[in-house]
């Protein structure tokens, strides 16, 4: 037996909170010694001046003042403001930094999310120069960025990100800018001078931004399509801060409606551009850069939410086991004085609700920052790869990539195969074939694309989104206290932060749209399938961990959207459609739940395994893989309950009832009510009961649509009972979870002003 599988044996369980090594275990950076420093320096911040300004009213209005500016140096000298830059440019880490930045993000956040916001914001203004900018602007505005060295006489320069405009204009609908630019003057042999017409509406870091990357659009015939175009300062024309913003959350980030009217040169187009018969061409149009940048930062944000909920059990622990001391008749050793509120089954269940989820939402939010990291060199290399491999730009190649999509899916196969290169017991045909996949960027670009569009999105959408609720049940645990200033580790500030993040960098509704599209492509759902192969191997030998309930339910999903692709309504009209939200949507909700609790179930092995060779985390090590095991199962079991609920709805929600259809075509097709024998008894006894009245004839099987239907519908029905044998044992690992938290020590008071 495992020693992630011996919670049904007696003796150990969570004694502390978990600390930084084991959280380096988890999320993969114990040999990182460099971000180990960066989660120091940034947590010195977060529970120093930032903690103290929280603690002190300095979230008590949305104005930007000297308090709050006095963030900004502390940032710069954890490395906050450099994290994200290259260190030819005055950065310090090497290599990609997703992890990096989330780690920082997550710190920040476990505090206070304005003082994350207000830090990740530069990043994001600096986002399009990085990732889509000419080797010049990026040597000019990452150097402007960087504190000042010792001797240096210069401003440090701070960015912002405009994309957003005032109402009717770009919000969730990016493509429709309000924003303008046109060719102001153009002397022959010189650089088109450009004037640019941007308004933004609810733009982070404007009270002291020197730069700006806006996202405007061309209205001159002599500009072709959108762009990102940096502004500065002191560009002639007008840069104005414009109103603050009066925000309910985030106050100690600074949020304005800014308006721009400035000439710039058109050197300031990120990217450059080229001439074309006398046309300016931006070699980005604004959809390209914003999509480059937002498929990292967006994972970010979803680990501010995370860190949230994990700084939740601490105060919440707390505040229950002191609620009733310093009565006149409770003595240490009564469970009224020893226990207070966690005498209460509910209170240490909901508890363990809220800590599983935060563990889910960081495992997910910190597996899709590495993976980030892991595919950022074939990312950048996109263009230069379809370029080596022939495809052309457009639709010419959308279909040339059509054969290489192929190539992929098999290459996905070949690598989740039992007998893959770790297994020496793969054909060698296959083994051959597997390599030569291997070997093309083309064929590893396009499975990691794959991954990137659905884990971006469905970290931002589940943890921000998901996220939120929980911090709600997490506050509703503190009483009245919850709801006041003087709530510990400002669990009311947070619940109401978690929803501008589920909001900013694309509202729920966004990342939904992103995996309705994402979540359909086959190199996915290919590796989707190879995941359950694998959840099921885990279920073997660890099913403590909810691995099976979790397979069962990521078969159900998986045969949800095969048969939601193919299946009309009772109308006839097809089910997964673009426009059909209400089938697109929740789906994608759905699978979002799945990959957080396999991606929580994949970092407990990683603990089991890495554990023992670290001495910290190897004592008590088998009760602290027990609490996790056991709040992974709890999570599956949760998972697999959202769902089913979720699938069955979409499954079956569309189709008319029987008993509703128009006389003429009552009509029940017997080999379909045949089927259903045994798994369905409530429609069966409906039918039944109906039979007399019509007619059980199989020519009559296309009226008879939706009964027909059902029948196909068997499996479902079939995997559908069996998630309810697959939960088995998930209430009794909430029960040991929540006995845990009876027991487990926590510090006498918080480590942060409160
Ligand atoms: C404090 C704060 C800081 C911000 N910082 C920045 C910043 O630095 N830079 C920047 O550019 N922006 C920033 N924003 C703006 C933010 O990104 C936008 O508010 C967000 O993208 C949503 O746009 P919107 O408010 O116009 O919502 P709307 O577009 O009005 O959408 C409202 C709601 O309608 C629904 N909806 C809209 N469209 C669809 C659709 N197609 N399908 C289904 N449902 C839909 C969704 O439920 C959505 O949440 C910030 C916002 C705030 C509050």
């Amino acid at each position: 037996m495992s020693t992630a599988d011996t919670q049904a044996r007696p003796g150990g369980t969570l004694t502390a909170l978990p600390g930084d090594e084991l959280r380096q275990i988890l999320w993969r950076f114990a040999e990182r010694y460099d971000l180990q420093m960066l989660v120091q320096a940034a947590r010195l911040v977060a529970r120093g001046p930032v903690a103290r300004l929280v603690a002190a009213g300095g979230r008590n209005s949305h104005e930007w003042n000297d308090q709050k500016s006095e963030l900004l140096p502390a940032f710069d000298q954890a490395g906050i403001t450099t994290m994200s830059l290259d260190p030819e440019h005055g950065g310090f880490i090497e290599g990609p930094k997703n992890l990096a930045m989330a780690l920082a993000a997550f710190e920040l956040a476990w505090v206070d999310g304005g003082a994350a916001t207000s830090s990740l914001a530069g990043h994001l203004a600096l986002a399009p120069i990085h990732e889509k900018g000419t080797a010049d602007q990026r040597e000019t505005y990452m150097k402007r960025v960087t504190p000042l060295q010792p001797g240096e006489d210069r401003k440090q320069w701070r960015g912002s990100f405009c994309l957003t405009e005032p109402i009717p204009f770009v919000g969730v609908e990016t493509q429709k800018l309000a924003g303008k630019v046109r060719v102001e003057s153009w002397e022959e042999g010189k650089e088109p001078m450009l004037k640019v017409e941007k308004r933004g509406r609810f733009i982070t870091n404007m009270d002291f931004a020197n730069f700006v990357t806006a996202a405007v659009d061309s209205d001159d015939p002599r500009i072709k399509g959108s762009c990102i175009i940096i502004l500065e300062e002191g560009d002639p024309g007008t840069f104005d801060r414009g109103a603050p913003t009066r925000k309910l959350v985030h106050q100690l980030s600074s949020t304005r409606d800014p308006i721009f009217s400035l000439v710039v040169p058109a050197s300031r187009i990120v990217g450059g551009y080229t001439l074309e018969n006398g046309t300016i061409v931006p070699r980005f149009t604004h959809s390209q850069v914003i999509e480059a940048v937002f498929r990292r930062t967006r994972v970010t944000v979803g680990l501010m939410t995370a860190a949230k909920l994990l700084s939740a059990p601490e105060p919440i622990i707390r505040y229950h086991r002191n609620r009733f001391r310093g009565g006149p008749s409770d003595a240490p050793g009564t469970p009224r004085y020893d226990l207070g509120l966690q005498q209460k089954e509910d209170v240490l269940h909901r508890m363990v609700d809220i800590w599983a989820t935060g563990e889910a939402s960081a495992s997910l939010g910190f597996a899709a920052a590495r993976f980030f990291d892991d595919f950022d060199a074939l990312d950048h290399r996109r263009d230069a790869i379809f370029a080596e491999s022939g495809i052309p730009a457009g639709r010419t190649g959308m279909k040339a990539l059509a054969g290489w999509q192929d190539k992929a899916i098999e290459f996905v196969r070949l690598s989740g195969r039992p007998g893959s290169s770790h297994d020496e017991a793969r054909s060698s045909r296959n083994q051959a074939r597997h390599r030569e996949l291997e070997s093309s960027e083309l064929v590893r670009f396009l499975v990691g694309d794959a991954l990137a569009n659905v884990l971006c999105p469905a970290c931002k959408l589940w943890n921000t989104g998901h996220g939120a609720n929980m911090m709600r049940e997490a506050v509703s645990l503190m009483g009245g206290y919850g709801i006041t200033e003087d709530c510990p580790g400002f669990l009311g500030q947070k619940w109401m932060d978690s929803q501008l993040e589920a909001t900013y960098e694309g509202p729920e509704a966004v990342q939904r749209r992103q995996l309705s599209v994402t979540m359909a492509n086959e190199i996915f759902l290919t590796q989707f399938e190879e995941w359950i192969r694998d959840m099921r191997r885990v279920a073997a030998t660890h099913p403590g961990t909810g691995a099976c309930t979790l397979a069962t339910a990521m078969e159900i999903w998986l045969w949800t959207i095969r048969h939601l692709q193919s299946a009309k309504d009772a109308d006839g009209k097809p089910l997964f459609r673009d426009q059909r939200q209400g089938i697109t949507f929740p789906l994608a909700d759905a699978l979002c739940w799945l990959l957080a609790s396999r991606f929580q179930i994949l970092d407990v092995l990683e603990l089991e395994e890495k554990g023992p060779q670290n001495p910290a985390v190897a004592e008590g090590l088998t009760g602290t893989l027990r609490f996790f095991t056991d709040l992974c199962h709890v999570q599956a079991a949760r998972a697999a309950g959202e769902v089913t609920r979720i699938c069955s709805d979409l499954v079956f929600g569309y189709n008319r009832h029987p008993s509703w259809d128009a006389p003429g075509a009552r009509v029940y097709e017997a080999e379909a009510l045949e089927a259903l024998e045994g798994v369905m008894p409530g429609v069966m006894a409906c039918a039944r009961s109906m039979a007399d009245v019509v007619e059980a004839d199989g020519s009559h099987a296309e009226k008879a649509g939706p009964c027909v239907r059902f029948a196909g519908m068997e499996t479902f029905m079939q995997m559908r009972t069996k998630i309810c044998g697959c939960g088995t044992g998930a209430g009794l690992s909430k029960d040991r979870a929540a006995q845990a938290l009876t027991t487990v020590m926590i510090p006498e008071a918080l480590d942060y002003p409160s």
